[in-house]
């Protein structure tokens, strides 16, 4: 059988640091191709390094985490910036980026937020690339900033409503499931709700590793995707095959790297 893809991860993160081989070669067993995000300078320089480091099968993404931007310094933000500049044929997207209203909620701190999410975006755009979109309680507000850009987007995570998913497959972009909807079961009524809404035809799979472990206790890894996939067969009645060709072809497409 095909390999499913780890549509969002974060092995640059310092919880895998000195392990990256052994999870690299615990994960090519299991999986296609891993696509790793940077969200910080630090992590950035890191996950660029993986990707040449094990070239082929890691591939980077850079962006800066929303919670964290309104109270980052410009040149925090400027280093980013410059960053994605200069390696932009070594990266498959821009992000994660996007807008979180559940962390930031003061009025000023939103809207610092946002100009920060809108400084990506023009720069996704300058350099043709897909952006993967982070948005908690802000899905609809980050799909309707998205409206003034000529971009893809990938909502990563996605946890929203499951009416609003179908939207953001309608205006053209993907809707990645994760293993917090593993985690939550077959059984929660919004998770049933999402996986059967979401066209196969737009759903993208990832595990946000380190994060969103679906065993108690364990830190997540890209070969925890195929949980996510099984969960998505069984919702949706059909063969665990052709959700790993459709999210894994799904998935090619968006990055295009
Ligand atoms: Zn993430």
């Amino acid at each position: 059988m095909k390999k499913p893809v780890d549509a969002h991860c974060h092995l640059c993160f310092k919880y895998f640091k000195g392990e990256e081989d052994e999870v690299v070669e615990r994960s090519r067993k299991k999986v296609l191709r891993v696509y790793d995000c940077g969200a910080t300078p630090g992590t950035a320089r890191r996950t660029l390094e993986l990707a040449e480091r094990f070239e082929g099968f890691v591939f980077s993404t850079i962006g800066l985490h929303p919670p964290r931007a309104p109270r980052m310094q410009q040149s925090v933000i400027d280093d980013v910036v410059r960053i994605i500049r200069e390696h932009a044929d070594r990266i498959a997207a821009i992000g994660e980026i996007g807008l979180d209203y559940h962390y930031v909620k003061e009025p000023g701190e939103r809207r610092r937020m946002r100009e920060v999410f809108e400084r990506f975006l023009k720069l996704a755009e300058e350099l043709d690339k897909p952006v993967v979109i982070h948005a908690r309680d802000a899905e609809e507000h980050a799909l309707e900033v998205l409206e003034d850009y000529d971009v893809v987007a990938m909502f990563h995570c996605y946890d929203g409503p499951a009416e609003l998913a179908r939207r953001i497959a309608d205006a053209g972009h993907y809707v990645s499931l994760s293993t917090i909807h593993v985690i939550r079961g077959p059984k929660d009524e919004r998770t049933r709700e999402l996986l059967e809404t979401v066209p196969l035809e737009a759903a993208l799979t990832e595990t946000d590793s380190p994060y969103l472990s679906p065993v108690r206790g364990e830190r997540n890894e890209p070969r925890n995707v195929w949980r996510v996939i099984e969960l998505l067969a069984r919702v949706k009645g059909v063969p665990v095959g052709e959700v790993v060709e459709t999210t894994a072809r799904n998935a090619l497409e968006f990055y295009d790297l």
